[in-house]
């Protein structure tokens, strides 16, 4: 590894410290005394190295964030740039800064027309936060207070907020701290697991149709919004059926209920397309970003805004009663606007839908559609999931499928492959920037990895 990056201090040491004073995200803290965390030290491309000089590809782009992989030198230089220039000030009454507004003008060039407005955060939770804000102001400003209700779905995850963590649909966070009136949830659309006799396409549409018996047992007229992940990213990357988004769109019309996509995952390119729901179809009325705006290299997150609300926040709604210290700050927005200029000048979006992620689509089937430990597979773009099954055939999952899950990703560390399990799933999300080389090795080592799963299984 290169001098500059020798570790400063023993490992053992750091696993300590860490241990003694950090409490880590989704992880039973008594975990750590027993096998210390992975200390990261440094990034380059799609490669990690630990303190102790192991490499790693990472082919989780963290957690489906560096979409630029690691190490660029142009993003560095736009927030040591905007940090001398000005590295705060805020965006509260009448103030701005040249930062926010190029990275607006950035975004709402690559965005339809459909949109015209954002709210920047530092978060895709607190993006979601603002979203039920939002969506609640705007149907008291049109008339229609009693709209409260926000319906998301099972499984489907919007962050760790509190009022992200209702719209979710994850019940062992609801079950941490409470769940919060006025949100319901729906089912998830996923066929290999839920779909019994129905084909793909008549499973979409009794998912889809569910929304609206929900909406019908609540009454619209107290429904303010759906909102749900394109594609279902930690709750395990589930792709629905095509039948399902465009039934979705249609009952939220008939309803007039707010159609609202949570693009922080899906969005800035992951599908092959700038954003997920034009991979789908279909047209949402709010989009909630973060990860992907700033390729994860600093935090922000923000909530884009159809014309339609934005008219009616903008036009009749008053004073917008909210405010976040650090939303649309200047370094992150300097970060942000670098990252956009980046994904669009060097055509990585476009290369994403063309080349590389057909490509790890092919080999994927290829290499695992024949696997008596893989059931299903599902991706698009450079996002895809294995699903371990005990009988392809009939779709018979493991009673134990968590665990073998999580033992191919921890395989895959000792492999020196970073892929991430997630229910009986092992799902990958590489960096947009990810040439043959890289999605080759991915492949090699995620199938050495299943391989010694099936072995251990017998
Ligand atoms: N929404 C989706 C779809 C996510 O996957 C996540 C995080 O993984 C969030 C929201 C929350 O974003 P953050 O962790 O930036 O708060």
């Amino acid at each position: 590894m290169n001098a500059r990056f020798k570790a400063q201090r023993e490992t053992r040491d750091y696993q300590a410290s860490d241990a003694a004073h950090h409490i880590h995200a989704f992880l039973d803290q008594k975990a750590l005394n027993a096998e210390g965390p992975r200390v990261m030290v440094r990034g380059e491309g799609l490669y990690l190295w630990d303190n102790d000089g192991k490499r790693y590809l990472d082919g989780m782009s963290g957690l489906w964030c560096t979409n630029l992989g690691y190490g660029r030198q142009d993003l560095n230089a736009a927030a040591a740039r905007q940090l001398e220039q000005l590295p705060y000030y805020n965006m509260f009454f009448h103030t701005t800064h040249p930062a926010v507004v190029e990275l607006s003008e950035q975004l709402f060039e690559l965005l339809p027309d459909h949109y015209s407005h954002a709210l920047y955060t530092n978060s895709g939770s607190e993006a979601n936060e603002v979203l039920i804000r939002t969506v609640r102001r705007y149907w008291q400003v049109v008339g229609k207070p009693g709209k409260r209700i926000m319906i998301g779905r099972w499984n489907g995850y919007h962050g760790s907020t509190l009022g992200s963590t209702a719209l979710g649909g994850m019940q062992f966070m609801h079950e941490m701290g409470g769940m919060l009136p006025d949100f319901a949830h729906i089912d998830e659309p996923y066929w290999f697991a839920h779909g019994g006799e129905l084909t793909p396409a008549e499973f979409g549409r009794r998912c889809a149709l569910q929304l609206e018996e929900k909406i019908l047992e609540l009454g619209a007229e107290n429904v303010a919004a759906f909102v749900a992940e394109p594609f279902q990213g930690a709750g395990g990357m589930i792709f629905p059926p095509e039948s399902y988004w465009p039934e979705i769109q249609r009952i939220c019309r008939q309803y007039d209920v707010l159609l609202c996509a949570d693009e922080v995952i899906g969005g800035f390119g992951r599908t092959g397309e700038w954003f997920a729901h034009q991979h789908f179809g279909f047209q949402p009325d709010t989009l909630s970003i973060a990860k992907g705006l700033t390729s994860g290299y600093i935090p922000m997150g923000g909530l884009v805004l159809s014309k339609r609300i934005a008219e009616a926040l903008v036009e009749q709604g008053g004073v917008f009663a909210h405010g976040l210290t650090y939303a649309g700050h200047p370094v992150a927005a300097a970060v942000a606007a670098a990252n956009l200029r980046a994904l669009r000048d060097e055509g990585i979006v476009e290369r994403v839908k063309d080349e590389t992620g057909p490509y790890l689509q092919r080999c994927l089937r290829e290499l695992f559609g024949d696997h008596p430990l893989v059931g299903d597979i599902q991706g698009t773009g450079l996002v895809a999931a294995l699903q371990f099954a005990e009988d392809k055939a009939t779709r018979k999952r493991f009673d134990n499928e968590s665990d073998i899950a999580w033992r191919c990703r921890t395989i895959g560390f000792e492999e020196g492959v970073i892929i991430r399990s997630t229910l009986g799933r092992v799902i990958m999300a590489p960096a947009l920037v990810a040439g043959r080389t890289e999605l080759d090795e991915l492949l090699e080592k995620t199938k050495l990895a299943v391989d010694r799963t099936a072995q251990e299984l017998g």
